[in-house]
């Protein structure tokens, strides 16, 4: 009988080579979808491969903790939807055989069948979303738009501090890592213009945000009070809502974002669940005024993950130079955190189901160059950024990939990451 551990423990070793600065150690295990033998199977990072749940289920090494069917989806849905008792029991069991002095069999076994390499893997979205909510949760990020968008009033309209503002986004233009991203085409209308004109946006721009992936869900007409709303919470991954600045700005008001951000959505293709985030818990940010009873929560319900943004242009991929990163942030000062966005998506009764997307906002510090967008670290472009080149970016052109990071660290527990979140920009499709 092995004895169970603490799977974030961060003595534990794995017997696999892990590199000591990766995103993937045995703490981690986070969860992802990718591409063998033409079908696409479940599976779990570790160091620089995936372990194939397929495989693992098959081979009957975690039937007795998960129904075999939950490991063998094409999709995480059905997994998702067993609750938080199936996943940990499914973690202590991947944790056991994956660690020195764990469970033998797995490190006994042909390493062919059950491993495949990481680099290289076509990997898949790897949840049905059903669907997709993006909030606007950093007070940071809504006072620079609503400086940029509304200048002259109050940025911040009377109900952001009251409200998880959101709105529903496009589940089925999720797509990920590696997708290219077709710059798309809108109505648009230039200052000073009297009509809009129609054509490929002229400023795209990139929200680097964190989403969460939901477990069970709730019934119709029975919210999820806040207090269990991390017992809906599987996971959490790097989100890019894509957005093209002038069709946004055109079309927005009254009812909110539109053609302007539905054409892509980009998600990192691991999911780091909740438990591998625990060491990095933290408490949240004070909320003033206090919020309604609905949205009160445990303090400590925010997550300490570093978070950065890569640029590489066209001439930078020709010139061999390596892309450089413009803005750096942190996710544990939103100020809606997660629980209180679920809670207040599911107040009127609203279901959420298994797969569930919700995206955090952009998230955008106070210091330079903590912004989370191109319009904010441009100022709507008075400040482009300069690049090592001589080259500059107020928006995005053909050619530029930007590529989102996500990691935690601290003292005392094992660092663990994201992996990343990156698009290249195409020309807008030929009429
Ligand atoms: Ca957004």
């Amino acid at each position: 009988m092995i004895e169970p551990a603490n799977t974030t423990d961060a003595r534990l070793e794995s017997w696999l080579p892990v590199a000591a600065d990766g995103d993937f150690p045995i703490q981690n295990l986070p969860y992802g979808a990718f591409q063998r033998d033409g079908a696409t199977r479940l599976g779990v990072a570790i160091g620089d491969r995936i372990l194939d749940l397929y495989a693992l289920a098959e081979a009957g090494m975690t039937e007795d903790v998960c129904e075999p069917r939950l490991l063998q989806a094409p999709h995480l849905n059905p997994f998702l939807a067993a609750g938080r008792s199936r996943w940990l029991a499914v973690r202590e069991r991947l944790s056991a055989l994956l660690r020195v002095d764990g469970d033998a069999r797995l490190r006994q076994a042909n390493l062919e069948r059950f491993f495949v390499a990481r680099h290289g893997a076509t990997m898949r979205v790897p949840m049905e979303i059903g669907d997709y909510v993006d909030f606007y949760s950093s007070i940071e990020h809504a006072t620079n738009l609503g400086r940029l968008f509304r200048p002259g009033t109050e940025p911040l309209m009377a109900n952001w501090r009251w409200i998880p503002v959101g709105y529903h986004g496009r589940s089925s233009t999720v797509v990920i890592d590696g997708t290219a991203i077709r710059r798309p085409r809108g109505q648009r209308r230039p200052p000073d213009a009297q009509a809009p004109e129609f054509g490929p946006t002229r400023r795209l721009d990139i929200e680097l945000e964190v989403g969460f992936v939901t477990g069970p869900g709730n019934a119709l007409g029975v919210p999820i009070p806040a207090r269990d709303a991390s017992e809906h919470v599987f996971g959490l991954l790097l989100v890019n809502d894509w957005s093209a600045r002038d069709i946004q700005a055109w079309e927005y008001q009254p009812l909110g974002p539109f053609l302007g951000k539905s054409f892509a959505t980009t998600i990192s293709p691991w999911i780091v669940t909740l438990e591998a985030l625990e060491p990095f818990r933290v408490r949240s940010r004070l909320q003033e005024p206090a919020p309604l009873e609905y949205l009160r929560v445990d303090a400590r319900s925010s997550y300490d993950i570093e978070l950065g943004i890569e640029l590489e242009t066209q001439r930078m991929r020709e010139h061999g130079a390596g892309p450089i990163t413009i803005a750096r942030t942190n996710f544990r000062d939103v100020y809606w955190n997660m629980a209180q966005q679920l809670a207040h998506a599911t107040v009127n009764g609203a279901a959420t189901r298994p797969g569930d997307l919700y995206a955090s906002g952009t998230i955008s510090g106070s210091e330079t160059n903590s912004q989370g967008s191109l319009i904010e670290l441009s100022w709507n472009g008075e400040h482009p950024i300069g690049l090592p080149d001589g080259e500059t970016r107020s928006f995005l052109e053909d050619g530029d990939a930007v590529t989102l990071r996500g990691w935690c660290e601290k003292a005392g527990a094992r660092r663990i990451g994201f992996g990343c979140a990156r698009g290249q920009i195409e020309p807008a499709e030929k009429l």
